[in-house]
């Protein structure tokens, strides 16, 4: 079934007032998701911290959202594609000061999301507390989940101090993002 066109919220707009949010839906208010139980990822020049981090990121989302990971033969038949790249500096800014450590965009095609790919900022002072709390997020944004107020959340817009786990509400937005 169909489930119609998509709107999304831009990349300024501010964390939402929620344990959880959604970046994408469709005009009946429900969430854009992906249609696949399992995807394919690609991963370029990350480092063996970043991809340890990724490896454990990776079990934590796919408990939750329900989509299992599985390595890509090439980038061109991945789903995600997890990119290292020197700096994330001409990102769109979170604010004076703060350091873009990845960055998430998603594709979608008809009403489902289809590609995502990760930036991940070659920040060797970052250890791998810190990419595992990023990786957590970027996962959450390939999910289609928003930036949310909530400090305990992994969706809040920035870091500060590192968890390794994903809060109640990025648990409960992953189900709600979940195949179906
Ligand atoms: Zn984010």
């Amino acid at each position: 079934m169909y489930p119609g066109p998509v709107h999304c919220q831009g990349s300024d707009s501010p964390p939402a007032a929620a344990a959880y949010a959604w970046s994408c839906t469709h005009d009946d208010g429900t969430p854009v998701r992906w249609a696949s139980t399992t995807i394919r990822v690609w991963t370029s020049g990350l480092t063996a911290i970043q991809s340890r981090a990724l490896q454990d990121a990776q079990q934590q989302w796919s408990r939750y959202s329900g989509i299992a990971v599985a390595p890509a033969a090439s980038d061109g038949a991945a789903q995600v594609v997890v990119t290292e790249v020197p700096t994330l500096d001409a990102a769109p800014s979170l604010g004076p000061g703060i350091i873009e450590y990845a960055l998430t965009s998603n594709q979608w095609s008809g009403g489902y999301y289809t590609h995502s790919s990760i930036q991940a900022a070659n920040l060797p002072s970052l250890g791998y507390d810190d990419w595992l709390d990023t990786f957590l997020h970027e996962l959450g944004h390939v999910s289609g989940l928003a930036h949310v107020d909530s400090p305990t959340e992994i969706m809040r817009p920035v870091v500060g101090a590192p968890q390794s786990t994903y809060g109640s509400g990025d648990v409960a937005g992953l189900a709600s993002e979940g195949p179906r």
